[in-house]
């Protein structure tokens, strides 16, 4: 019988799907749907599943067009994309308040900013903050840096009403991934929002059929008021794919001066007529902010060169389109 599904984990390179009313499912895909493309299924995607009677196992044969997809480079290999999660609306962002590394914040803002989705930056470990007043100088400082629209909050364990103001950003019906270095204190909060401790296994690396290493137990969280989280453990390095404009959504304020620089391909780095440069003398900018956005849109464009390289040498033209745009 073929029935709609929905890829709530993937559990050692097999995504396991439920159905509406609640049954569970091991699955594998059709030869029919990854013969001669790339395609897999990920967490958060809609899925037509065939189950037999007596298989213990069910076959994924279609995946509906995805809303979203949260991309990095897959750390194994250097000229693939490797799709973390799918079809959710917003992206929370997990960061120490107490050990702020804007250097990867910003990082993490582009990820995030590159999906689409609502972005919420949540400033966790407040209590281990000096004072309230750090807190609130934090608070003040990323909410500076991110782009408008971002929500920045500061959260702690140890304060349920913080808690309570991250889980208004997960309405009932809508999806948030969590994003974060390890440590930062994510799996602390899914339980928190799930009101109940989430089996936690350690991410194990796994190789799927192709050889290539997956990060096993990526999974959706349902949480009390209807909504889910994606928790997901294990993810390291955030390596740019394909995020030229997530950078400029993430760093309106360098993006903006740059759009009146005299040349299309000014690299704000000294050329005549440089608006960022301009904005940098007068004190509009700060010269952190414009390298390390230079840095990150010369780390996008270098990888984008090594995919259509590698595109090339695959003999499939340019890379495919993957991403639309809110
Ligand atoms: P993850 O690796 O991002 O999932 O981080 P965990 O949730 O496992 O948390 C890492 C460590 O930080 C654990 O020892 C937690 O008890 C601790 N931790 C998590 N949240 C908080 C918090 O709000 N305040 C304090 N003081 N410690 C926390
Ligand atoms: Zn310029």
């Amino acid at each position: 019988m073929r029935e709609a599904a929905l890829v709530v984990q993937i559990d050692r390179g097999f995504p396991l799907v439920e159905t509406a009313d609640g049954r569970r499912f091991r699955c594998k895909h059709a030869v029919s749907l990854v013969k001669g493309a790339d395609v897999r299924a990920q967490v958060g995607d809609r899925v037509m599943v065939d189950v037999a009677d007596d298989a213990d196992i069910a076959q994924i044969a279609a995946i509906e067009p995805r809303t979203r997809e949260l991309v990095r480079r897959d750390p194994a290999e250097r000229t693939v994309a490797q799709v973390l999660a799918v079809n959710f609306d917003t992206v929370i962002v997990a960061h120490p308040l107490h050990e702020l590394n804007e250097r990867r914040l910003e990082r993490e803002l582009v990820l995030a900013q590159s999906t689409g989705a609502q972005v919420v930056v949540a400033l966790t470990k407040a209590d281990l903050a000096e004072s309230s007043r750090q807190v609130e100088s934090v608070l003040a400082h990323v909410r500076a840096m991110a782009a408008p629209g971002v929500e920045v909050v500061a959260v702690s364990e140890h304060d349920p009403a913080s808690v309570e103001r991250l889980r208004a950003f997960i309405p009932a019906g809508t999806t948030a991934v969590l994003i974060g270095r390890s440590g930062v204190g994510k799996s602390s909060l899914v339980n928190l929002l799930a009101g109940r401790d989430v089996q936690e296994t350690n991410a194990v690396r796994e190789t799927d059929g192709k050889g290539r290493h997956t990060t096993v137990n990526r999974s959706m969280v349902a949480l009390p008021q209807g909504g889910y989280v994606v928790d997901m453990p294990g993810v390291r390095g955030l390596g740019l794919w394909d995020s030229r404009e997530g950078i400029d959504a993430a760093f309106p304020d360098v993006a903006g001066h740059a759009a009146d620089c005299r040349f299309r391909d000014c690299t704000h780095g000294g050329e005549p007529g440089c608006a960022v440069q301009a904005a940098v003398t007068a004190g509009e900018l700060s010269s952190e902010r414009v390298a390390s956005y230079v840095r990150l849109v010369a780390e996008n464009a270098e990888q984008m060169e090594k995919n259509e390289v590698a595109a090339r040498m695959r003999g499939r033209g340019k890379p495919r389109p993957r991403r639309r745009r809110r």
